[in-house]
């Protein structure tokens, strides 16, 4: 079984950042990631909240973070972890491809988006009804698309959308949204961007090859309708990917993980980063400021188990 000091679960940009910290104090990292490096930057056009650049496309930015992470030696792997057994001075990391040993595993596996759970949404997933916009949108040109929910993702993505669709309408349960400013402002000025406001779809609408639109309600006066559209995009929130570490009781009610400021867990040794941590502000800046401090931590946390174990010899 490979041995490395530390292993990091989710190659985003807190993980990429935790396994430049520990590799740069001269630990052996591997990142392991079910698919390629950069997590959810990778669907994202334009980040223009990451200091240092104006705008910056989010795959180019995986990519310079990955080149920065492994230029202190740490690898990368697939794999799809499936538990962490706790054994005390070292954890074993159960994946689908093999297991791996560790003396600390920081965990970055980040956030999904969630469904928003209306007849239509799964039988016409990949035909109309998607999650990513930058994955998609491009199916979508000069055609009318509907965007659900009014937090950043949704504002964001809605943005996005109408430089290529024909029109976008975004769709959101109350009449104020949750987005940053800017956006909104953006948005409100986009000639091409309507709002639906206090309004549910109840249903994602369809013929047997596509979607044709949704059926909606508006929640302040009980009146129905629909809404014409070939592609519907869902932005409801977001979900911890914590199943496989449900057992090891470091969760909270909703599956977050719970750390201290060092980004410990409950659990010595492991430590967790990024959007899957309870926190109130899910962004790159922040993923990366707690990758930093747990790269450091794990550094810390195996110099005392070096101690300890000088100190029985
Ligand atoms: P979010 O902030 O949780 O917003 C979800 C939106 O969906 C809310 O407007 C919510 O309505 C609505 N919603 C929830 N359940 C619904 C349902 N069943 N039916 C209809 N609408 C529903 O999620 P997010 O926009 O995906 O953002 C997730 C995190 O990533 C946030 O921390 C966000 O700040 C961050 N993020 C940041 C950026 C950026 O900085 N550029 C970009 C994207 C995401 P209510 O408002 O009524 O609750």
């Amino acid at each position: 079984m490979k041995n490395y000091d530390v292993i990091v679960i989710g190659a985003g940009p807190g993980g990429m950042t935790g396994a430049l910290y520990a590799s740069r104090a001269n630990l052996s990292v591997l990142m392991l990631d079910r698919g390629i490096y950069g997590g959810q930057m990778n669907n994202t056009a334009a980040i223009e909240n990451y200091p240092g650049f104006k705008s910056v496309l989010g795959p180019d930015l995986s990519k310079d973070m990955y080149d920065g992470a492994t230029q202190f030696g740490a690898e990368f792997a697939y794999g799809s972890v499936e538990n962490i057994e706790d054994h005390g001075d070292y954890k074993i990391v159960k994946t689908d491809d093999g297991d791996y040993k560790a003396g600390a595993v920081i965990i970055a596996t980040g956030s999904e988006y969630k469904k928003l759970g209306v007849p239509g949404e799964d039988k016409f997933g990949g035909r109309g009804v998607s999650y990513c916009a930058v994955c998609d949108g491009a199916f979508f040109k000069n055609r009318e698309v509907v965007v659900i929910g009014g937090g950043d993702s949704a504002i964001e993505e809605g943005l996005y959308l109408a430089g290529l669709a024909s029109k976008v309408t975004i769709i959101h349960r109350r009449d104020q949204l949750r987005a940053q400013k800017i956006l909104q402002d953006r948005a409100f000025a986009n000639d091409k961007i309507e709002f639906v406001w206090n309004t549910n779809v109840t249903e994602i609408l369809g013929d047997d090859m596509k979607v044709t639109g949704v059926a909606t309600k508006n929640n302040q006066t009980g009146e129905t309708g629909e809404i014409a559209a070939s592609g519907v995009f869902i932005y409801v929130g977001t979900l911890p990917m914590t199943s496989s570490f449900t057992t090891m009781g470091i969760t909270d009610d909703a599956g977050w993980i719970k750390t201290d400021n060092d980004m410990a867990t409950a659990v010595p040794g492991v430590f967790a980063i990024g959007d899957v941590r309870q926190k109130t502000l899910r962004q790159i800046t922040t993923a990366v400021g707690d990758g930093g401090i747990a790269g450091q931590e794990a550094f810390s946390y195996l110099e005392t188990l070096k101690d300890k174990t000088a100190s029985a010899q």
